[in-house]
């Protein structure tokens, strides 16, 4: 399984700073650690089992060009950002220091949801070690997502293949406004949501499916709704392509996802869904989305061990 990374997806912030940047270099490390070259004796082989080890690949990326960018985001957004120039209300709601670095990081993310986005329509499934910045709109930025590389992706295969089905599937612990509210007169894209309800963003945008959860929902009760709804909205827009932004978020131990997930719950989650997408041979790109975990390791833990568990679903 092909993972597209770059060593300056971690972008340099101060240490008081919220947003857990070292979780992409992390958990780089312990996807190359955890991962083997060689092809898995069993594509449905359990983790746990220390004779396997699943069969990926990890590959660089260059900046996404800017004319794939100004696809979705207008040429005075990103002029804001790249020169600081942001007003201090649109700075706060960023939450990320505005520079022509941090542009350049953002570009970088967006080429790897692009070059994943590509491997997954030839292998199957593919990833992104970051991405799923879900709540970036077209002019303005917030909660900590600068570009949305999703949306970007789309925009870029619609370009050759207008009339492909695209399935957004968010189960990060907080609603993809920004997706939602790009793509809700396109009847091509698919946005479905699963989050707690009372949280971040206070403004939500209503998407294709929104399933809305109580604060501090338990693992139980999250896998019946997400088992519940998700696979007839599935079957029903029957996509060609399915953008997966994972989450860490939903974590009982996340600062901001509010949500009561242990890691039995995450395994069982992300297999339910890979179960999915291989039987019904769905090409898939997976994306991290948000994670803040107490213990910063914890979230580098969560995200490496969902690609981990992707590649013992891939069948080259
Ligand atoms: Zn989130």
């Amino acid at each position: 399984m092909r993972c597209f990374y770059h060593p300056d997806y971690t972008f340099p912030l101060p240490a008081e700073h919220p947003f857990p940047m070292d979780k992409f270099w992390r958990a780089e490390a312990l996807i190359r650690a955890g991962s083997s070259p060689l092809p898995p004796p069993s594509a449905c082989h359990p983790l746990d089992d220390k004779r396997f080890s699943p069969a990926l690949s990890i590959h660089p990326v260059d900046p996404a060009p800017f004319d794939l960018v100004l696809r979705v985001h207008t040429n005075d957004y990103l002029e804001q950002i790249r020169t600081g120039s942001l007003d201090p209300r649109a700075a706060l709601k960023l939450g990320l220091p505005a520079c022509e670095a941090l542009l350049t990081r953002s570009r970088l993310e967006v080429a790897g949801t692009l070059a994943a986005t590509y491997a997954a329509l030839t292998d199957g499934l593919a990833c992104n070690l970051a991405g799923g910045t879900h709540h970036a709109f077209p002019d303005h930025g917030q909660g900590y997502c600068v570009l949305n590389d999703v949306a970007i992706a789309i925009r870029d295969l619609h370009v050759t293949r207008p009339e492909l089905r695209v399935f957004v599937l968010d189960t990060d612990a907080h609603q993809g406004n920004g997706t939602h509210a790009i793509f809700a007169a396109d009847q091509r894209v698919f946005t479905y949501s699963i989050h707690v309800g009372k949280n971040y963003p206070a403004v939500k945008t209503s998407g294709s499916l929104d399933v809305e959860l109580p604060r501090y929902v338990g693992g139980a009760d999250y896998l019946e709704q997400l088992e519940a709804t998700l696979a007839p909205a599935f079957f029903d827009f029957a996509p060609d392509l399915v953008f997966w932004i994972a989450g860490a978020d939903p974590h009982e131990h996340d600062r901001f996802g509010q949500m009561k997930l242990t890691d039995a719950d995450f395994a069982a989650r992300d297999e339910h869904i890979l179960r999915l997408v291989t039987r019904t041979r769905t090409p898939t790109a997976i994306l991290y989305g948000g994670g803040y975990n107490r213990d910063r390791e914890h979230t580098a833990r969560i995200h490496a061990a969902t690609v981990l568990r992707a590649a013992t679903f891939f069948r080259a």
